[in-house]
């Protein structure tokens, strides 16, 4: 049988068969609802009804979450990305701002002179936190081979790059793409 969920304000059960438990309450009108989100659990030997919440909060983006993100705008010093996915070992993450920036210095080991080279608008890139702050969150992408692009589109015809045994291409334009990829780069040839 399914677990019925609960919401503020669902019906549980008339007044007469069960008492309220944990996150229910009696109603005016005598029957019991639930005060908040979870699964609906019947004590059928105490005759009471209670909504357990779940015990797992989603918790927030920190420091070495690994998030997964689309490159947002590009200038010499700075690449900003808006995070859809961030996690830490295996657990989901919530992304609270979810604007991230990837400052030029936390790229790669080697100096980098200008952003455009490496990243463009529209790219996927996996990335590790490195601070979080009321204002922003910071990324790198120099502490691991699989930090970097991991999907990235061809900047003449906006198709897909293709990772091939020499090097990133588009497969429509044939056109050489130069990125920070990723070890882990999503469409291999
Ligand atoms: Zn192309």
């Amino acid at each position: 049988m399914p677990k019925k969920q609960g919401f503020p304000g669902t019906f549980l059960s008339y007044g007469e068969e069960y008492l309220p438990g944990k996150n229910a309450f009696e109603g005016p009108e005598g029957n019991i609802h639930s005060s908040s989100v979870g699964e609906v659990v019947f004590d059928e030997k105490q005759k009471v009804v209670s909504v357990l919440e779940k015990t797992r909060q989603p918790e927030l983006i920190d420091v070495g979450s690994i998030i997964y993100g689309t490159v947002g705008g590009v200038n010499d010093s700075k690449a900003f990305v808006d995070i859809f996915e961030a996690q830490k070992n295996g657990n989901l993450r919530v992304s609270g701002s979810a604007s991230a920036v990837l400052m030029v210095f936390n790229v790669k080991e080697e100096y980098v002179k200008d952003l455009h080279e490496l990243f463009k608008v529209g790219d996927i890139v996996k990335a590790r936190v490195l601070t979080v702050s009321k204002f922003t969150i910071d990324l790198e992408t120099k502490s691991d081979p699989s930090l970097g692009v991991v999907k990235g589109f061809c900047t003449n015809c906006r198709v897909p790059l293709r990772q091939f045994h020499n090097g990133f291409k588009c497969p429509n334009c044939a056109m050489e793409a130069n990125r920070k990829f990723s070890n882990d780069y999503l469409l291999k040839h």
